[in-house]
């Protein structure tokens, strides 16, 4: 092979002359290899040339025709012989010539070869250098292990490959494919000249080294592409959530409320294409835009082997002192009182009633200041702060919104009724907060009253006054008369002495917003009852997503006070936005910090409305339900006229249902139902219930065009029994009311006798005198009654139609406005069904 290799080249090179050659060649680095080719070549070819060179120069002179005239023989042979020399010479010249330049060109073709050769795993060397450093540092441990993995082979080859005889077998080598590399690469190097033996080893010695025979030329090639396999194979798993690579970058994910996709795939550390991907295959649609619930999130997370950090509010707010208060440090303080109870039992009258007796009585001037709590003190000397927002859905929202404040709670029962629905409702409230109970049975001035009956039912709801030995305290009193009010303070301090409430003056205050609102002269005024530590003037606070700096505090009496220390409400001012009912109040040390944490909060409030929004994709909604094959849901949207109804109701709903059946309320929020809702609707099935609101005209005509049911209502206990019996499926949807016709008033005039009557326009159905009335302003129900008039000119007329104008007035109500709706409507008999 190498002889035949030879060959060719010497058929190249033929004509060559040994010494200059040799000479050329002397200089060149690989000189030994050519120089055997050279001589060879050199003298082999030499004794022609000559033969040919005397062959021309004989021939010329054989030739007595090419000779010149007027010349001698000798004179002709010494030319001749002159010629002939002068031939070779020129010939020597020429082939040495070539000789030369063959060489010279090999020479450079060589020196560009290794050159490039050299350059290449240079090249290579550093690209492997790099990337070694790059996984290095990337994969610690486990790339340390790859890289010792990738390297082990190459020395044992490198030494195998010089001792290595050519005539070894193929497969001695462990790895053939860089011995087969090897031998292509000497195979090339003959081709050049056939090397001795000592060089070949030197070189092959030199360039096997282990760097050269991990990146050399085409076994470095290979190499790396197995790199570049292994790599794309990392990858692969790594998109894949693959073993190895999980475990190893457990990272702990913080993860708020809501969170963004892309911000999610940030903490992760992973792509957010990878994210997205895996949010699609649980079935959620999600653009990197997108915020998601953190719950989705959190399979997300673990999904991808990371570990769940919930963040809530006390995470990022710990500059909020919460420290455990010293035994030692904890004082005595007054017990938060609400009132609760049925509808028209006396709630407001009897916190009017103790108000108006301990503040009068006890107060100078006595002016009183409604700020949404006060405080009274008993004949005995305690002292009692009282909530002034009777009703369990304050109640409910307050503690919906994390302010537990009440620590009694009063549950007035009127004695010539008994125990009603939200009776039972406020019995459970309590109950479901475990706050104590004291009955206070009202109204016992009647001669209807019947306070035993009152006792004995509220057995049937466990709960058990003192009298049936149980451990429940009941007062009888008259918020009318004044009688038992007394009794009844002192059972609420001796029930705060079993309570042992205790606080601790000397801290950072920290307390709860009983009402909100926007003053036009004093900004954003808030009413605090603190619940721990001292508030003073001049501290800075964080007040749900508010903060502020107290500029001045006002008490139940209307006085400028420096401090408020625990369970005194008081009114804060020097807020930087208005709060919410419920919302915590905390003192914090700097301004920073009060907005930081305010920023925070109204960051988390936005993303989780946002992803409130995003998880009503119905499909999600739907495909949890199907989860749960054993559960079937009755949807709802819900919208109501305040935020306490909507509350309230959501929470009756949420009571609704058994093993088979459960309620689940899709949206709730405060206004006239929109388009939106009933989109909302449509998509679930579900009907829209409207708690003293009406759908505007859009959403009346998307629903009827939707087929989407709208049901209005306005006692909640209706509500309640309707989706109830919906629920179970024992009673189709029962219509309790029919919308008989609508009216839009156009004018409003003072008549005298009368008062005011609507001049009206019947824009849908008819106006009919005997039916009910309700006063619909911006789709609110502000009013529900009779009517008292319904004339068409001059004459009281029955009815009314559609398109005609007419006078209305209500009965024991006036405040009408232009624009104000009138809804018509009749009452269907239905049976009740108890549930
Ligand atoms: P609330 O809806 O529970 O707040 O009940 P209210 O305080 O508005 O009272 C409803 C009605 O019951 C009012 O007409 C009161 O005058 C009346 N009422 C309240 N307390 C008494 C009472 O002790 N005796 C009598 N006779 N009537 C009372």
């Amino acid at each position: 092979m190498s002889d035949s290799d030879g060959k060719k080249t010497l058929g190249l090179l033929s004509g060559g002359r040994s010494g200059q050659v040799k000479q050329s060649f002397s200089h060149g680095r690989t000189k030994n290899v050519v120089v055997e080719t050279k001589r060879k070549r050199v003298v082999v070819p030499k004794p022609g040339a000559q033969k040919s060179a005397t062959g021309t120069a004989g021939a010329a002179m054989g030739d007595p025709s090419k000779r010149p005239a007027g010349i001698s023989d000798a004179e002709l042979e010494r030319r001749m012989k002159a010629l002939a020399a002068a031939k070779a010479r020129e010939s020597e010249d020429e082939e040495r010539r070539a000789a030369e330049e063959q060489a010279r060109a090999e020479e450079r073709e060589r020196r560009r070869s290794e050159a490039e050769q050299k350059e290449r795993e240079e090249r290579e060397r550093e690209e492997r250098a790099r990337q070694k450093a790059e996984e290095e540092e990337r994969k610690r441990q486990e790339e340390a292990d790859e890289a010792a993995r990738a390297a082990a082979p190459a020395p044992v080859e490198a030494e195998k490959a010089p001792a290595a005889d050519r005539s070894a077998p193929r497969g001695a080598a462990p790895a053939p494919s860089p011995r087969k590399v090897d031998r292509e690469r000497d195979d090339r190097r003959e081709v050049k000249g056939k090397p001795t033996r000592g060089d070949d080893d030197v070189r092959r010695a030199g360039k096997l080294t282990l760097n050269q025979a991990l990146a050399g030329g085409e076994g470095g090639r290979q190499r790396s592409l197995a790199a570049m396999k292994r790599k794309q194979e990392r990858a692969r798993q790594k998109a894949m959530g693959g073993l190895q690579d999980r475990e190893k970058v457990v990272r702990e994910v913080q993860l708020p409320e809501a969170i963004m996709v892309s911000e999610l795939a940030n903490r992760m550390a992973e792509r957010v294409a990878d994210v997205v991907k895996a949010l699609m295959q649980s079935g959620i649609m999600a653009t990197q835009n997108q915020t998601i619930d953190a719950d989705t999130a959190e399979l997300i997370i673990e999904e991808f082997g990371h570990k769940v950090v919930r963040v809530s509010d006390a995470d990022v707010e710990q500059v909020i002192d919460s420290v455990d208060d010293k035994p030692d440090d904890l004082r005595p303080r007054p017990p938060v009182v609400t009132i609760m109870g049925h509808v028209d039992h006396g709630k407001t009258s009897l916190l009017d009633a103790i108000r108006k007796t301990k503040v009068v009585a006890g107060e100078a001037g006595g002016i009183t200041q409604h700020i949404g709590a006060y405080q009274v003190t008993t004949d005995s000397g305690a002292t009692l702060t009282f909530l002034d927002t009777p009703g369990h859905a304050a109640f409910t929202s307050m503690r919906a919104r994390g302010a537990q404040v009440t620590d009694i709670v009063v549950l007035v029962v009127a004695a010539d009724d008994a125990v009603m629905p939200q009776t039972v409702e406020a019995i459970n409230h309590a109950k479901a907060a475990k706050v104590p109970m004291i009955v206070a049975i009202n109204k016992i001035d009647k001669p209807s009253a019947n306070p035993q009956k009152v006792r004995t039912d509220l057995l049937q709801h466990e709960v058990v006054v003192e009298e049936f030995s149980g451990d429940v305290q009941d007062v009888e009193v008259s918020a009318l008369s004044g009688l038992g009010l007394d009794d009844l303070l002192e059972a609420i301090a001796l029930q705060a002495e079993v309570l042992e409430l205790k606080a601790n003056p000397d801290r950072a205050a920290m307390g709860a917003v009983i009402e909100a609102q926007l003053d036009v002269g004093r900004g954003p005024v808030a009413t605090v009852l603190v619940q721990n530590g001292t508030l003073r003037q001049g501290d800075i606070f964080v007040v749900g997503e508010k903060w502020g700096k107290v500029r001045a505090l006002v008490n139940d009496k209307g006085e400028r006070v420096e401090a408020a220390g625990p369970s005194e409400p008081v009114e804060v001012l020097g807020l930087n936005g208005t709060p919410e009912a419920g919302d915590v109040l905390n003192v914090v040390e700097t301004e920073a910090q009060a907005r930081e944490i305010a920023a925070y909060r109204e960051q988390l409030a936005k993303d989780k409305r946002a992803a409130a929004g995003a998880a009503t994709t119905l499909e999600q909604l739907m495909a949890r339900a199907k989860d749960d094959k054993n559960i079937s849901e009755l949807p709802i949207v819900v919208k109501a006229d305040v935020q306490g109804s909507a509350e309230a109701i959501v929470q009756a709903m949420e009571k609704i249902g058994n093993e088979e059946v459960r309620v689940r309320v899709l949206h709730s929020g405060v206004g006239a139902i929109t388009e939106t809702d009933v989109g909302l609707a449509e998509a679930s099935g579900a009907p829209v219930i409207g708690f003293n609101v009406r759908a505007n005209a859009p959403a009346r005509n998307a629903a009827n065009q939707k087929g989407v049911e709208i049901r209005y209502y306005s006692v909640i206990y209706d509500l309640v029994d309707d989706v109830k019996a919906a629920a179970s499926g024992l009673l189709k949807a029962e219509v309790r009311e029919n919308f008989i016709g609508y009216a839009k008033i156009l004018e409003v005039f003072k008549v005298s006798n009368v008062g005011k009557v609507a001049g009206c326009l019947v824009t849908e159905g008819v106006a009919r005198r005997s039916a009910g009335v309700r006063l619909l302003r911006d789709n609110v129900v502000i009013h529900e009654g009779t009517l008292k008039t319904l004339k068409r000119f001059k004459d009281e007329v029955p009815e009314v139609q559609s398109g005609q104008e007419c006078g209305m007035a209500f009965e024991n109500y006036d405040d009408i406005r232009p624009n104000d709706v009138i809804e018509i409507f009749e009452r269907e008999e239905v049976e009740r069904s108890l549930g």
